[in-house]
C-alpha cells in the first residue's frame, strides 16, 4: 500500500486563492488588511522566512510592511516600535520574527503586542483563550495549518484519536487545544507525547491521526505507525547531503519512504506544513482586519 500524499502546497494555494477574493472584497469597502513583520538582526533563515511572508501577503493584496532592526537594538526601542504598530490604523497584524537576540526578553516583547493584532497567536491572552476553547481566537499558524490540512483533505479529526509528538508552545500544545475545541476541526481525542514518554512507539501506534513536531530527522519509523493512519509531519530539518547542489536536503521528522507504505495518507517535507503555516498567517491577518472594521462600526 502506498499512502495518499497530502499536498500542503496545493492546499495552501487554494486557501490563498480564497483569501485573495476576500481581500479584494474588503478593499472595495476601503479596508486593506495590513501586516507588519518585525525582524531583528540578520540571521539568514529568519530573513528568508520574513521575505516569504512579505511576498505571500503582497501577492494576495495585503499591505505588507517589513521592519528590520539592528541586532543591537535595545528592548525599549523594540517596545517603542511595537507600540507604534499597535496604534497604527493601517496595521491589523503584527508578527515579530523569532528567535530574538538573547539580550531581549522574548516574552516581554510578545506581551506588548496588542492581542487583537497578534497574528502569531503567542500573546498570553490568546494562549489562554485558546486553552479555554474560545472559537474565534487568533490561534498559532502552524497548528491551525495542521487542522486546515486535515479538514480540506477529507480527514476530519472529530471522534479520532490524534497523537501529537512534541509539546512546544508553537506547535504541540496549541494543536492539542485546537483539536479539543467543540467546533468543526476539533472534537478529537488527544494524546500529547514528548521526550519523557516511555515506549513512544506503543503510543504512536494507537493514533488514527499522528502529528509529529520534534525536530529530529526521520525519527518516526514504519513500525511506530498504525496501518491506515493519517500522518502529518511538521518537522523541517536540514540533513547534509553531498548529492544536493546546496550540500543539504530538507527532511521531516517522519521517515517518509518507510511510513508512506503503511499510512493511508501522509504530508511530505518540503511542500507540507511550510506553505500551510504562511497561508494561516495571511488568514489571521484578514480575520484581524475584518474584526477591527467590525469593532469600529
Ligand atoms: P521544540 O524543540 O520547541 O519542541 C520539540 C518537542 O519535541 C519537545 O516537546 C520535545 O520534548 C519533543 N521531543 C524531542 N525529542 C523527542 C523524542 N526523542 N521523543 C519524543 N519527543 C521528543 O520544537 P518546535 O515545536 O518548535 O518544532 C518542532 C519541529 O517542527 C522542528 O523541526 C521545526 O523546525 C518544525 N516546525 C515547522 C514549522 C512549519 O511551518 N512547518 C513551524 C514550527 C516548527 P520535551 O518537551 O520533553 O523536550
Amino acid at each position: 500500500m502506498s499512502a495518499e500524499i497530502i499536498s500542503g502546497k496545493e492546499t495552501a494555494a487554494s486557501i490563498r486563492e480564497n483569501l485573495n477574493k476576500r481581500v479584494m472584497e474588503l478593499r472595495e469597502s476601503e479596508i486593506t488588511p495590513g501586516l507588519a513583520v518585525v525582524l531583528v538582526g540578520d540571521d539568514p533563515a529568519s530573513k528568508a522566512y520574513v521575505g516569504m511572508k512579505d511576498k505571500a501577503a503582497t501577492e494576495i493584496g495585503i499591505y505588507s510592511r517589513q521592519i528590520t532592526l539592528s541586532k543591537d537594538v535595545n528592548e525599549d526601542e523594540l517596545l517603542g516600535v511595537i507600540s507604534g504598530l499597535n496604534s497604527d490604523p493601517d496595521i491589523h497584524g503584527i508578527l515579530v520574527q523569532l528567535p530574538l537576540p538573547v539580550h531581549i526578553d522574548e516574552s516581554k516583547i510578545l506581551m506588548a503586542i496588542d492581542p487583537d493584532k497578534d497574528v502569531d497567536g503567542f500573546h498570553p491572552i490568546n494562549v489562554g483563550l485558546l486553552a479555554t476553547g474560545d472559537k474565534d481566537v487568533l490561534a498559532p499558524c502552524t497548528p491551525q495549518g495542521v487542522i486546515e490540512m486535515l479538514m480540506r483533505n477529507g480527514h476530519d479529526p472529530a471522534g479520532k484519536h490524534v497523537v501529537i509528538v512534541g509539546r512546544s508552545n508553537i506547535v504541540g500544545r496549541p494543536l492539542a487545544s485546537l483539536l479539543l475545541r467543540k467546533v468543526s476541526g476539533g472534537n478529537a481525542t488527544v494524546t500529547v507525547a514528548h521526550s519523557r514518554t516511555p515506549d513512544l512507539g506503543n503510543v504512536t501506534q494507537k493514533a488514527d491521526i499522528l502529528v509529529v513536531a520534534i525536530g529530529i530527522p526521520e525519527f518516526i519509523k514504519r513500525d511506530m505507525v498504525k496501518p491506515g493512519a493519517v500522518v502529518i509531519d511538521v518537522g523541517i530539518n536540514r540533513v547534509e547531503d553531498a548529492k544536493h547542489e546546496r550540500g543539504y536536503r530538507l527532511t521531516g521528522d517522519v521517515h517518509f519512504d518507510e511510513v508512506k507504505e503503511v499510512a493511508s495518507a501522509i504530508s511530505p517535507v518540503p511542500g507540507g506544513m511550510g506553505p500551510m503555516t504562511i497561508a494561516m498567517l495571511l488568514s489571521n491577518t484578514v480575520d484581524a482586519a475584518i474584526r477591527s472594521a467590525r469593532d469600529r462600526n
